[in-house]
């Protein structure tokens, strides 16, 4: 019988029976292959990989890393809950030392639902790992130095936006560049808030990238990022859509590659995010994936189709990248802030996003207090109604976020400014995000 080098928790949630639509890519039968795939392999027979049932997650949960319009019980479904509980059993499995490493295999996907959610984006709804990290620091400590890696070929803007001015977490996404695939964003030069500049680290590859690119930017950029910072947890949000056949991507990695790529980082938690090939695809990386984690030999893993090769000039342009975001982390402490974020009481920034999903846009407006002596807290205004209707439409909505390890100063002007605008009642919503007390309240007109 095998035995595995690294105990490892296997949390497998399919959401058989939650679906955008039944022909939507993010589908009910993304993990319908790859669990015949496992039973085969005969990986649940091994010593030391065992089966865990997810939990239901708690409004409360949720409400650590997100801010739910008009509340969680309207945004989010049974499955949701699911994914969001199972992605937090593989944080409480490694931290009660149940398992040296846990892996959670579910859906629906996470890592484009940014801290406000007023509908889907990119098939999600609310960002397991966002939760997941939050309620790490809810048991541990808020000093607990997270860090996330993000290998989904899309860029993880969700997960970038909630932690983007966090100074306890390392987010590094490595991508197809946002110029050839949805959503868009994840250009080097996005680097994070002025609490956490140079902490938001995005690695786009160009489309045709394949084992050899993919490597060399984990050999090269994220393994010394992640020596330099020292976490102390290590996730990675493991989107497999880099997979060369899956349908809505346009990158050459392999099973083989995906599973050397695990090896190499060495996470304490991996969560599945998007992936589409339901049957060339998923099911292979997700054993590739599960025997590395396991410190098992994963070189037989093969797809029955053969992987195409990485385009010659893709390496070149891969090298570039590279150089560029270790020279933007060597030189990060050395930029100057105030020129990048003003030296105002505030920075502000206005954005429009739009959720693809449920065909929203969204109108924000953020404050950060530029606070010497914590990372600010924030004020967020938001609105948000169908592409088409006016904007105006519907109400805006205001959030008050007081980060962990607030200042006294801060937290105060923070809750003055909550109380405040609940009295002026122009907003529709007023909410109040305050982790370290664990309590989210809000005011409704
Ligand atoms: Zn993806
Ligand atoms: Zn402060």
């Amino acid at each position: 019988m095998l035995t595995a080098k690294h105990k490892v928790g296997l949390i497998f949630f399919p959401a058989f029976d939650w679906c955008i639509t039944p022909d939507h890519p993010e589908r009910e039968e993304r993990l319908l292959y790859t669990r015949d795939q496992i039973l085969e392999e005969g990986l649940l027979d091994v010593e030391g990989i065992e089966e865990y049932r997810p939990f239901v997650a708690e409004d409360k949960d949720i409400l650590r890393a997100h801010v739910c319009v008009p509340s969680v019980a309207a945004r989010v479904t049974e499955s949701h809950r699911i994914a969001v509980g199972g992605t937090m059993l593989a944080a409480d499995l490694v931290l009660d030392k149940k398992v040296d490493r846990a892996f959670a295999l579910l859906r629906p996907p996470g890592h484009h639902a940014m801290r406000i959610v007023h509908g889907s984006r990119g098939f999600c709804t609310v960002n397991n790992e966002a939760i997941m990290v939050e309620h790490i620091r809810h048991r541990l400590s808020p000093k607990t130095r997270i860090a996330i890696v993000d290998t989904d070929a899309h860029h993880a803007d969700g997960t970038q936006d909630i932690f983007y001015n966090d100074p306890g977490i390392l987010h590094i996404s490595i991508h197809q560049d946002g110029r050839t695939l949805y959503p868009g964003t994840g250009d080097v030069q996005e680097r994070g808030g002025p609490a956490a500049y140079g902490q938001t680290v995005n690695i786009p590859l160009p489309p045709g990238t394949g084992d050899e690119g993919l490597l060399y930017v984990m050999e090269k950029a994220v393994m010394p990022i992640l020596a330099d910072w020292e976490p102390d947890i290590i996730i990675n949000a493991a989107g497999q859509d880099n997979h060369f056949t899956d349908p809505l991507t346009h990158m050459n990695v392999s099973a083989r590659g995906y599973a050397r790529l695990t090896d190499m980082l060495g996470p304490d938690i991996v969560v599945l995010e998007g992936g589409y090939s339901i049957e060339g695809g998923l099911p292979y990386v997700n054993v590739g994936i599960l025997l590395a984690l396991a410190g098992l030999d994963y070189s037989h893993v093969k797809e029955p189709v053969p992987q195409p090769t990485q385009p010659p000039q893709v390496m070149g342009q891969i090298e570039r990248i590279t150089e560029t975001v270790m020279r933007a982390w060597a030189t990060r402490d050395q930029v100057d802030r105030s020129r990048l974020f003003g030296e105002g009481e505030y920075f502000q920034r206005h954005r429009a996003i739009y959720y693809d999903t449920d065909n929203l846009l969204e109108e924000q407006r953020e404050l950060i207090r530029l606070c010497p002596d914590c990372s600010g807290w924030r004020l967020i205004y938001s609105k948000a109604s169908g592409y088409y209707s006016s904007l105006t439409s519907r109400g805006q909505i205001a959030a008050v976020v007081i980060p962990w390890l607030a200042c006294p100063k801060c937290r105060a002007e923070a809750e003055d400014k909550y109380e405040l605008i609940a009295k002026e009642g122009r907003c529709r919503q007023v909410f109040l995000q305050d982790v370290a007390r664990d309590a989210f309240t809000n005011w409704r007109k």
